[in-house]
């Protein structure tokens, strides 16, 4: 049975104006979130992330979109919409520095509508869940980072809104803080049935609690999957490393040259580095070693991992758009760091 998605955006239009010129930030974005489900949005600086979330806040003005919650234009009940949705957004500040957690969690819950009572009974719950109580009555700005996040998230999670919006949650978090957030973030939603929308640079994340992820380059929707399908579509690209004794012989050499390994040799053994995603390549390639009589000392396979994935569809789109533009050669692909598309 079809149950209609807590949160519908369509046609998500945006430009800004900066010196005059008109920049679009958002460009016919489209997808939904149901109740239960996590979907993260990736792309690189400056390809919309934080736009779409503020427009699904309400925080910006569309030149043109709908934006659904339970099958309601947030438009025509924009105090509705406030009170079903939770959001943290990436670089505001989302709570008051000089009150505790605590007094910040029940303030939040009271702005949300909750009962004094109810306020301080989910406060104990989320200070308890997100390991806060060693810092209760510690004044916000005195905690770490990490701390400073969960206690962002506890506010926005306090009244139980249908929709969570996370702009960015991990940034800046040590992996100890990543790795517990997963876990409860994943748990919170499973038992609230909230629908969760969230951004990350972080590949590890996306990938351990997303159950779908849409893929945002230069404004617009290029990828929208499973992270099964993701890995499905991409995953048998696999890295193959072998390492043999010596340099190899010239008629080796030359048998390899019908795939595409790379060659390095130095010093008393050879390196040879393929990816690909068919596994006839690797046997027919130990047997040319063996009969070229070349030991094989070490074999190291390495699957893609979510970050391989998503640079491949990146440079994908890329390679699309410089054919199709017949531009130069500006762009030399998009290499691993994902912030390397610099804001303009
Ligand atoms: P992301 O969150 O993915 O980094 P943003 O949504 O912040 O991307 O930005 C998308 C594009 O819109 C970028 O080119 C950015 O420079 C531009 N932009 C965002 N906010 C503003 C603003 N207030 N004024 C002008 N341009 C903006
Ligand atoms: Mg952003």
């Amino acid at each position: 049975m079809e149950t209609t998605p807590v949160l519908q955006v369509e046609g998500l239009n945006k430009a800004y104006s900066r010196k005059g010129e008109s920049v679009r930030a958002v460009n016919n974005v489209g997808f939904s979130v149901h109740a239960g489900e996590i979907v993260g949005v990736l792309g690189p600086n400056g390809s919309g992330k934080t736009t779409t979330l503020k427009a699904i806040c309400g925080l910006t003005e569309l030149d043109a979109g709908t934006v659904r919650l339970d099958g309601n234009d947030i438009r025509l009940g924009q105090q509705t919409a406030m009170r079903r949705t939770g959001a943290v957004l990436e670089g505001a500040r989302n709570v008051y520095w000089r009150l505790t957690p605590v007094e910040n969690i029940v303030y939040f819950a009271g702005l949300k509508g909750l009962a004094r009572q109810e306020a301080r009974r989910r406060a104990e719950t989320l200070i308890e869940r997100l390991s806060l109580g060693d810092y209760r009555n510690q004044q916000v700005r005195m905690l770490s980072k990490g701390n400073q996040q969960k206690v962002a998230i506890a506010c926005a999670l306090v009244h139980q809104p249908a929709l969570i919006l996370l702009d960015e949650p991990t940034l800046g978090l040590d992996v100890d803080m990543v790795r517990g957030m997963k876990a409860w973030l994943r748990e919170l939603v499973d038992e609230s049935r909230s629908a969760l929308l969230v951004t990350s640079h972080d590949m590890d994340f996306i990938e351990a609690i997303c159950d779908r992820v849409i893929i945002l380059y230069r404004g617009e929707v290029i990828s929208e999957s499973s992270v099964d399908e993701l890995r499905r579509l991409y995953a048998p690209q696999k890295t193959f490393v072998l390492q043999v004794d010596g340099h190899l012989s010239g008629n080796t050499e030359k048998a390899l040259t019908r795939f595409p390994w790379r060659v390095e040799t130095n010093g008393a053994s050879s390196r040879l580095c393929l990816r690909t995603g068919e596994l006839d390549i690797l046997s027919a390639s130990l047997a040319i070693l063996a009969e070229g009589g070349h030991t094989l000392n070490d074999i190291n396979v390495t699957s893609d991992t979510l970050e391989d994935i998503f640079l491949h569809t990146l440079n994908q789109n890329l390679n699309h758009n410089v054919s199709q533009t017949h531009t130069q050669s500006g762009h030399g692909g998009i290499t691993k760091s994902m912030d390397s598309e610099d804001k303009q």
